[in-house]
């Protein structure tokens, strides 16, 4: 019941979920690194809140000891004193993980960083993405003997890598090798006893870079990451690009997988809303992506208005790129309230708190009297696009102009991101009228399809979800997690 409502929690402001966030560093000093990876995984919350976990382990010491913890829930919840006490996790190598579920469900088991031993040692996952092909892996595997303890692709993944490392000379040859078999989006965070690797899928779907800080390196999701802990950013890891971290190689690259630069897709949603605006993907700024969106609304659906304003926080870099464009006042309109944990009771359908409500208020003193242009980076299901308009307008708006940063949502996505099913969709089956009237917006504009690569600066990317064109077939099976079907 509990994982209900956790989803009935994100769900109630209509937005899509990242799948995860993955965080790995090694200390050529010897330093110990759990608070380390704590910070990064506090940095990389927006990307999975509902269970995180860390691994270390000595390298100088005994292979086979890895110290991990896990829980469900933030990482502030999770790690506590009362918890684990984190300056006992002795180590100078080490992975961390925050989850969303998109496949699997959200059980402790599922957590990650997902560690097993197997006759060479120790390994520690951790993964963000969706393959679409585990279900016949795992079939494959349990025809020869694995039994597995998770319902994650992570453990088909760690099955493969600790197969195919009895037959190669290193653990990265055996990456590559599982690499060979794993179809979808995964970028991946290995520990080995010696050794930190980072794996990103040759289409490149999800992010994964490199950072520094003094003698220690870092693979993680997302550059605000490295700048929270102060490291610097040193390059993003290649689509299909394998990287080796040791202190006798330094960062070794095997880019063997790596596909020509226009079979490449990245996720391009990870530019309009998931990724931090702070951050950086592929040498594209995420806020310079989503002021050029709205730059790019405010020339393909100008309209007559007196302010600009963002639904926080994603809607915010479009609506200051639209007011640039358009020569009108921008406006901080909602005011957001954030401390929205994961025990946080939800309103019931008889109490008057509205859950949107709870989460934003719209100021009087902004759209009162105003035509206002209101900005959001997607409606997915259009549950609460009614509500945040009809905030607008019991505040005062005299009309209210609906933008949005993305392309209408017509397909489900199978590469990390809880996209529904088309019926879900409000854009499945309806006009963009016929969507304006049922929000109550006096107008509405979508981001056009054709500025999609525009926005990123011409590099090559996935938008299945908005043409239902996807870069790899999508699976037989529907292989997203159960309350998403
Ligand atoms: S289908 Fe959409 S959400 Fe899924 S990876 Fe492609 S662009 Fe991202």
């Amino acid at each position: 019941m509990q994982n209900k409502n956790v989803h009935e929690q994100f769900e109630n402001m209509d937005k899509l979920s990242e799948e995860c966030g993955v965080f790995g560093i090694y200390d050529f000093d010897g330093g110990d690194v759990a608070s380390t990876i704590y910070y990064g995984l506090f940095a990389l919350q927006h990307r999975g809140q509902e269970s995180c976990g860390i691994a270390v382990s000595d390298t100088k010491g005994p292979k086979g000891k890895v110290l991990s913890y896990k829980g469900m829930g933030l990482v502030n919840e999770v790690f506590t004193p009362e918890n684990v006490d984190i300056d006992a996790m002795k180590g100078d190598i080490g992975v961390g993980h925050v989850r969303y579920s998109t496949a699997g469900s959200s059980t402790r088991e599922n957590a990650q960083p997902l560690v097993i031993n197997y006759v060479k040692g120790t390994l520690a996952l951790a993964h963000n993405g969706n393959l679409i092909n585990a279900i016949e892996l795992r079939k494959e595997l349990e025809y020869t003997g694995a039994i597995f303890q998770t319902t994650i692709d992570t453990e088909v993944i760690a099955y493969y890598i600790a197969r195919e490392r009895l037959n190669s000379k290193t653990v990265e040859e055996a990456v590559g090798r599982a690499m060979d078999k794993i179809k979808g989006a995964y970028s991946l965070i290995v520990m080995s006893p010696r050794k930190l690797i980072g794996a990103r899928d040759p289409l490149g779907f999800k992010p994964l870079c490199i950072g520094k800080r003094e003698n220690a390196y870092i693979i993680t999701s997302e550059t605000c990451a490295l700048e929270t802990i102060g490291a610097e950013y040193v390059r993003d890891i290649l689509p299909g690009e394998i990287v080796t971290i040791t202190p006798e190689g330094g960062i070794q690259s095997d880019t063997s997988h790596c596909l020509k630069k226009e079979e490449q897709a990245r996720c391009v949603f990870e530019y309009i809303y998931f990724s931090r605006p702070d951050s950086h993907i592929d040498g594209v700024g995420v806020f310079q992506s989503r002021m050029q969106a709205g730059r790019f609304l405010a020339i393909d659906s100008p309209v007559e208005a007196d302010v600009v304003v963002g639904v926080p926080e994603s809607g915010n870099a479009a609506a200051q790129g639209y007011a640039l464009e358009a020569g009108i006042p921008y406006g901080t309109a909602f005011v957001k309230n954030g401390y929205v944990g994961r025990t946080f009771i939800k309103p019931k359908q008889s109490n008057r708190e509205s859950s949107v409500r709870i989460k934003l208020n719209a100021m009087k003193e902004v759209v009162n009297g105003k035509r206002v242009i209101m900005i959001d980076d997607s409606i997915v299901r259009g549950t609460t696009s009614d509500r945040i308009v009809g905030m607008l307008k019991e505040a005062g708006a005299k009309e209210v102009h609906v933008r949005i940063s993305s392309p209408p949502f017509l397909w489900p996505c199978y590469f990390g991101t809880d996209v529904p099913a088309r019926e879900q969709l409000i854009a499945y089956n309806r006009s963009v009228e016929e969507i304006c009237q049922v929000i109550g917006a006096d107008s509405l504009a979508y981001l056009k399809i054709e500025r999609l690569k525009e926005i990123v600066n011409n590099l090559d990317i996935c938008s299945g979800c908005f043409t239902g064109k996807y870069p790899l077939e999508p699976p037989k099976e529907d292989i997203r997690g159960e309350y998403q079907k």
